[in-house]
């Protein structure tokens, strides 16, 4: 394995009654702008709760963040913040409202022009407001990492900083009752997605982060379809929610190659034909793995034995049969496989890698060899 420098200082509150947890998490005498999405916090629940425990501090509500959160949404919320003097911000929902408001956290300090460049030209975060979050939709890792995602019209694209890290994390597997079957599907693949994409590149010799990975993909393929069978069971939320968690905070990725050509590919996918984050991963990965099998052969092998137990056959036979393994966890969670489900066909295949191109985002892959020409062998494979 690579040398690696190995940090997560976000304070993690885990488990049932935590949000109250907020009144002592917060610094005392913060002016707290609280954000979050459509609603939901206010169907279930999570709102009332968060603002019994807020009742010492001046605070408001910014609402109305979208799923994939727009930048003219964010930017709206960073006018409120310089108007109205916040020092600190609280994100209550998904990876969507905790994303965006680590991008309104950088955005709010920025000091030159636009803050568009942070996402558009990678511009560095030398400033941010410090912030934390409840989360109620276990699937991106955003709790506790440095990662966002934004869009804007037809782009979307993402920035890091070690700045806009959460202070801490409300992790009460409660809130995520409420989820929809669609939405428990969507977070259980992005987390099993993000696993393989630290794990499945070719072998570093990274034991650890090996079996750490593949303890997280046996968790969600057992978890994941029984949240579906039985959506009132508490202790499979809570499962789901450190397994999503634990799937990008960092660990598994140190001193190891990664490959984050799916996401990568998918965001495209959601940017122009607006498919679920999840489900735009789901459509790619099989064919990733397909066009990609004999650079990542040892990884897959290992793969079929220790995740599904195939150790039996040639080789190639056993490569087949995790690719199909996977792709049917990915129907028994309900999501889609191929473009052909989510109603794409050949014609979409040219604004998908356009997309690409456009961005500067190619080449991708652990060994920096999938451009254009790749990326296009890799939707036909995932027409059908
Ligand atoms: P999301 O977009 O935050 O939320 C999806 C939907 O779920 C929303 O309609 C939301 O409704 C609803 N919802 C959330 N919590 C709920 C609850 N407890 N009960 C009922 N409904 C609830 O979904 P997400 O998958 O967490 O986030 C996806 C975004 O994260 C994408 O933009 C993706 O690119 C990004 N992402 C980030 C990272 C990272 O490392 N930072 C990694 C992967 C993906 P309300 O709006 O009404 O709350
Ligand atoms: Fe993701």
């Amino acid at each position: 394995m690579d040398n690696f420098v190995y940090e997560n200082p976000t304070r993690i509150h885990f488990g049932s009654g935590q949000i109250a947890a907020l009144a002592e998490a917060i610094p005392s005498g913060a002016r707290v702008l609280m954000l979050y999405g459509g609603g939901s916090i206010k169907s279930n629940g999570v709102y009332d709760q968060v603002a019994a425990a807020l009742a010492g501090f001046d605070w408001e509500a910014f609402g109305g963040i979208e799923p994939n959160p727009r930048y003219d949404t964010l930017m709206r919320a960073v006018e409120r913040v310089r108007a109205g003097g916040f020092d600190y911000l609280l994100a209550v929902g998904g990876g969507s409202v905790i994303d965006g408001t680590k991008f309104v956290a950088a955005a709010a300090c920025y000091a030159g022009d636009d803050p568009w460049a942070i996402l558009a030209e990678q511009a560095p975060v030398r400033e941010a407001l410090p912030l934390g979050c409840v989360l109620t939709l276990p699937a991106t890792g955003s709790e506790t990492n440095i990662n966002a995602v934004v869009t804007r019209a037809e782009r979307k694209l993402a920035f890091y900083s070690s700045l806009v890290r959460p202070r801490f994390a409300i992790l009460d597997p409660a809130t995520t009752l409420s989820l929809a079957p669609r939405q428990i599907a969507n977070g259980v693949v992005d987390a099993f997605v993000h696993v393989i994409e630290q794990y499945l590149t070719y072998p570093a010799d990274a034991r650890v982060q090996d079996r750490f990975a593949e303890g997280l993909l046996l968790t969600l393929i057992e978890t994941g379809p029984k949240a579906l069978d039985d959506p009132n069971d508490l202790t499979l939320r809570a499962d789901i929610m450190w397994a999503a968690s634990l799937a990008l905070n960092g660990l598994i990725g140190c001193g190891v190659p990664q490959d984050w050509a799916t996401h990568r590919i998918g965001h495209e996918l959601t940017a122009h034909f607006g498919i679920d984050h999840g489900r735009s991963l789901t459509i790619v990965l099989p064919a990733l793995m397909q066009a990609r099998r004999a650079a990542k052969r040892d990884k897959l092998l290992q793969y079929a034995e220790r995740v599904f137990g195939i150790d039996q056959g040639e080789p190639e036979a056993r490569i087949d049969q995790a690719i199909a393994q996977t792709r049917a966890f990915f129907q028994r969670m309900g999501v889609e496989t191929s473009l052909a489900d989510a109603g794409l066909d050949a014609t979409a295949i040219d604004t998908l890698v356009a997309g690409l191109e456009d961005n500067h985002l190619l080449p991708l892959g652990e060994r920096g060899d999938i451009g254009s020409a790749e990326v296009r062998a890799i939707l036909e494979g995932a027409l059908r």
